[in-house]
């Protein structure tokens, strides 16, 4: 690299710096090199920085080193797997809330299930696009760094007020149920997280009562039809085998 070049590299660093908008430092962590070089190339030109592992072993050392603020987890893995890299980087108190997206490779459907409950905001099945890739990333860090009005909550043209108790859609008001909205404020505060129906039931409903996975959909589908009439684009995704995220589908 000439000189120039470096020079260029760190005046564009510290002007992020001074403005207070430094890149999310992302750790890609897949065994595969033309792999990990494309993650780099098109995480680096969407404005991230990053930073390179070839092995949970060395994910977990490079986590430590350079406190990432956002980390892209290969599943298959040799020695140790991406579900034990995820659930040591949750067990470590400064990570639990840094932001995890699981890449796996087609035929581990059921696996999913587990990856998210290990502690994964979400996860992406090989092979998926850039955009696609990038996208989830975005919704997972707006989720990440919330704006700080703990009385509003908002996504896209929904926007609950959860002192008046009420919902709108653009300009058109929204009547929920209870359960319904207590859902959409939940999937609201975790915008682009998905959870499965277990924990969803957790969360919305409480650990004690004893309520079937199935009522979940019920609710959804109520949510849905009431926040969607008349047609408006479908902000719940549902994701096959696992659960639901507030997300438009992508
Ligand atoms: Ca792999």
């Amino acid at each position: 690299m000439s000189r120039s070049a470096i020079e260029r590299g760190v005046d564009m660093a510290a002007a992020k710096d001074t403005m207070g908008m430094k890149a999310p430092l992302v750790l890609i962590v897949e065994d595969e090199a033309p792999l990990r070089t494309l993650l780099a190339y098109n995480l680096e030109s969407a404005g991230f920085r990053v930073v390179e592992a070839e092995n949970g072993e060395e994910a977990l050392l490079l986590l430590k080193e350079t406190q990432p603020d956002f980390v892209l987890l290969d599943w298959m893995l040799p020695l140790l797997s991406g579900i034990e890299v995820c659930r040591q980087i949750r067990r470590n108190p400064a990570h639990r809330q840094t932001p995890i997206i699981m890449l796996t490779a087609r035929g581990e459907e059921a696996d999913k299930l587990r990856g998210l409950e290990t502690g994964a905001d979400d996860y992406l099945t090989k092979p998926f696009s850039p955009g696609e890739l990038i996208a989830r990333m975005r919704a997972v860090l707006r989720r990440a760094h919330p704006r700080n009005d703990p009385d509003r909550l908002s996504y896209h043209d929904l926007s609950m007020d959860l002192v008046a108790y009420r919902v709108k859609r653009g300009g058109r008001e929204i009547h929920l149920g209870p359960k319904e909205f207590r859902l959409l404020q939940f999937l609201m505060e975790n915008q682009g997280r998905v959870f499965t129906r277990a924990q969803l039931l957790d969360h919305v409903w409480g650990q004690d009562i004893y309520v079937e996975a199935r009522t979940v959909d019920v609710h959804i589908r109520r949510l849905r039809q009431a926040i969607n009439a008349g047609g408006a684009k479908n902000l719940i995704r549902t994701v096959r085998a696992a659960g639901y995220a507030l997300d438009a589908e992508v």
